[in-house]
């Protein structure tokens, strides 16, 4: 399929802000830092999700599809958007979370609720148990069924159901990212600015696939730098290049991706994915007291700490500027597990 001939429906609000950094950048004294605010896409809370999800939601429309089913943590904010834009578009929606039910509703859960998504727990407390091989087909094999009672469900009542996988990671969801590299380069030109990195957090690597081929696509000033929100896999640049590769072919794109072009950290992650730990934490408070903006525990405090950190060990040299993508997630402050953290750090 051309990309010309790939669309979608416009929810979100755009250009999102690109602002400098102004106060830390000074008290840092190195690189200039900036952010590109996708924490303000403008509905549902906002976040990185919403730029995939237009295009993901055009799909599900012209399949004649009314109702969204996806998957994620808990407290997933993929699930969250989903649910947001299920409701403007008319449509149902049901998120499968990975985990028992929480004892309070907190966080992401309630704007959830708030939006008309049905919730279905998945508790995988005793699949995590086992041996990394046996766990991940348990897990499959649990993730199947669980979705097959929900399409049993909703057959029944007479709804047909749009699948959507976790984080958005599909080919149309990536385009999101891929557009949204032309709409920086703008801004950049605007701001007279010529940033030599654009850093951002990683969990699917959905977004990071789409940054990086527009940034290819449209010859931006930047290379991309993704920070993984946990531990990775041995063939985690492996599987993330093979996914540009099928993008680029199906868009026809004409770029290729090595595993080696992939530019992800995994020194970042802390104690692992969605684990309050306290470097994290000081990177959230340190980014609130100098600016008033607010970064998450889960994503984007991971991926901030991993962005000041580059600034001042100069891996972003001193004498450039770099922007620091945020991708939302900020309902994550509010959740349960990370309350009880920053209320030893703040009460
Ligand atoms: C999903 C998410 C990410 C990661 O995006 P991917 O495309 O899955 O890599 C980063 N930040 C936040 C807040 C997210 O919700």
């Amino acid at each position: 399929m051309k990309l010309k001939d790939k669309s979608k429906v416009n929810i979100g609000f755009y250009p999102t802000p690109l602002h400098k950094l102004s106060r830390l950048s000074s008290l840092t004294g190195k690189a200039d830092m900036y952010i590109k605010r996708d924490d303000m896409t403008g509905i549902g809370g906002g976040g990185n999700k919403l730029r995939k999800l237009e295009y993901i939601v055009k799909e599900a429309i012209d399949a004649g599809c009314n109702t969204l089913l996806t998957y994620g943590g808990v407290q997933t904010n993929h699930g969250r958007l989903t649910a947001a834009v299920a409701g403007m578009n008319g449509m149902k929606s049901v998120i499968i979370c990975f985990g028992p039910i929480p004892e309070r509703m907190s966080g992401n859960l309630v704007l959830d609720r708030m939006f008309g998504a049905e919730l279905v727990f998945m508790d995988t407390t005793e699949i995590l148990k086992l041996p990394q091989d046996q766990m991940v087909e348990a897990f499959y094999k649990m993730k199947d069924e669980s979705t097959s009672q929900v399409l049993e469900k909703y057959n029944v009542q007479g709804d047909k159901v749009f699948e959507i996988p976790m984080g958005g990671l599909s080919p149309a969801g990536t385009l999101g990212y891929f557009y949204a590299v032309k709409e920086i380069m703008q801004q950049c030109k605007e701001q007279k600015i010529n940033p030599e990195y654009l850093v951002v957090s990683n969990g699917t690597g959905g977004t990071y696939a789409g940054l990086f081929l527009g940034a290819k696509y449209y010859n931006a000033p930047f290379k991309i730098k993704a920070i993984s929100v946990a531990p990775l896999q041995e063939d985690a640049q492996q599987t993330l290049s093979n996914f540009i590769n099928d993008v680029s072919k199906e868009f026809e794109l004409g770029i290729k991706c090595d595993a080696s072009d992939i530019d992800l950290s995994a020194d970042y992650y802390g104690d692992g994915y969605n684990i309050p730990d306290a470097i994290t934490r000081k990177a959230v408070y340190r980014l609130a007291e100098t600016e008033g903006v607010i970064v998450d525990p889960c994503y984007t405090g991971k991926g901030f700490r991993g962005f000041l950190d580059m600034v001042e060990r100069e891996v972003i040299p001193a004498q450039s500027s770099a922007i620091f993508l945020h991708t939302g997630g900020v309902p994550g402050i509010w959740t349960e597990e990370h309350n009880e953290a920053m209320r030893n750090d703040l009460w």
